[in-house]
């Protein structure tokens, strides 16, 4: 028999398995590739079959019986007819995606009013199109882009959960050790979402000196958006954490689990910081002393010392051999206020 078939017989048996009595959310992933495309979303050789991040989506949602997963590759289809018939949109995209003003605006609104919500999956942050509104452009809606990834795959990073508990990182140890492709990004406005999970330079070997947050959350009007970097390597999609993880974005989304995505930029400040000394080669214990003293610091100071390290990153050499002094000046100068504030 066809493979194809056994899957959706395997599918359908668990979604009748795990029946709920709630209706289940009916989600669209879009995993179109404008630009770079990634293995978990390439078809199969010589097949129109689905991709593997497709076949994982339509596993969780069976098994969950939470949702309902239609799949494509064309961002056209997503119509404001198209809308009323979903509650979740999901992207795992890359480059200019074809998407009309008119739909851009149709999705604007249909996440504020709260009737849908939006999951953005490792690479959604590396897609954009022009788009001069009304609203947001897609790069202010998921707030970031794509700014290189110093940590490519395979790299080991550790990443840590900010903040309180939330039913969007639970999925996933407080701390744990990982290997992903990890991005930077540019244009993330820490004052617009709830980070939830960042690399923790004190124990990632490949530093940087400012905040690289992994996932964030955001209220967008009465509508929810989740975004995480991970999901790059196809292996992530078979850790039952990331599937988990997945599983409470859509149903968070969808707004049927509380969770809270009020902005903390404060925290994220005091991470950024937590980056800098640690990339300075400063002691762990040491680091979080410091971080400790500055964590009752004047906050506006905070703020503003914190867009003065994600300030050094565009300053960070292309290519190795590049020149380094300019970037070596402005990270001594805010590493010498940093260490002038938090002495004891
Ligand atoms: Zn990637």
């Amino acid at each position: 028999m066809n493979r194809l078939i056994l899957l959706v017989a395997l599918v359908t048996a668990l979604a009748c398995s795990a029946a709920q009595a709630a209706p289940k959310i009916r989600v669209l992933y879009l995993d179109q590739s404008v630009g770079w495309r990634h293995a978990p979303v390439t078809r199969p050789k010589n097949s129109n079959g689905p991709t593997l991040s497709e076949i994982a989506l339509a596993e969780i949602g069976a098994r969950s019986g939470a949702f309902t997963v239609e799949s494509t590759q064309d961002a056209r289809e997503i119509t404001p007819e198209k809308l009323k018939a979903i509650d979740v949109l999901v992207f795992y995209t890359t480059g200019e995606l074809p998407i009309s003003p008119e739909a851009w605006q149709a999705i604007q609104q249909w996440v504020s009013a709260g009737k849908g919500g939006f999951v953005g999956l490792h690479s959604a942050t590396d897609t954009h199109w022009n788009y001069s509104g009304p609203g947001q452009t897609y790069t202010a809606f998921i707030n970031g882009r794509f700014a290189g990834h110093p940590w490519t795959e395979g790299t080991p990073v550790t990443i840590q959960a900010l903040g309180a508990p939330s039913p969007v990182n639970k999925a996933w140890p407080r701390r744990f050790a990982y290997a992903e492709e990890i991005y930077q990004y540019s244009d993330y406005d820490p004052a617009q979402v709830r980070a939830l999970q960042a690399l923790d330079f004190t124990e990632t070997p490949l530093r940087r000196p400012w905040l690289v947050p992994v996932t964030w959350a955001r209220e967008i009007g009465k509508g929810r958006l989740f975004h995480t970097n991970l999901g790059h390597t196809p292996s992530t999609w078979n850790d039952p954490r990331y599937r988990a993880q997945l599983l409470d974005a859509i149903r968070w989304a969808a707004h049927r689990i509380p969770g809270s995505a009020k902005p903390n930029p404060e925290e994220q400040a005091l991470w950024a910081l937590r980056s800098l000394l640690a990339y300075q080669g400063l002691p762990k214990t040491e680091v979080e002393a410091r971080i400790a003293r500055l964590a009752g610091t004047d906050k506006a100071w905070l703020l503003q010392t914190a867009a003065r390290t994600a300030a050094l990153r565009p300053l960070w050499p292309a290519k190795p051999e590049n020149d380094k002094r300019t970037f070596e000046v402005a990270y001594q100068a805010v590493l010498a206020d940093v260490l002038a504030r938090s002495e004891p």
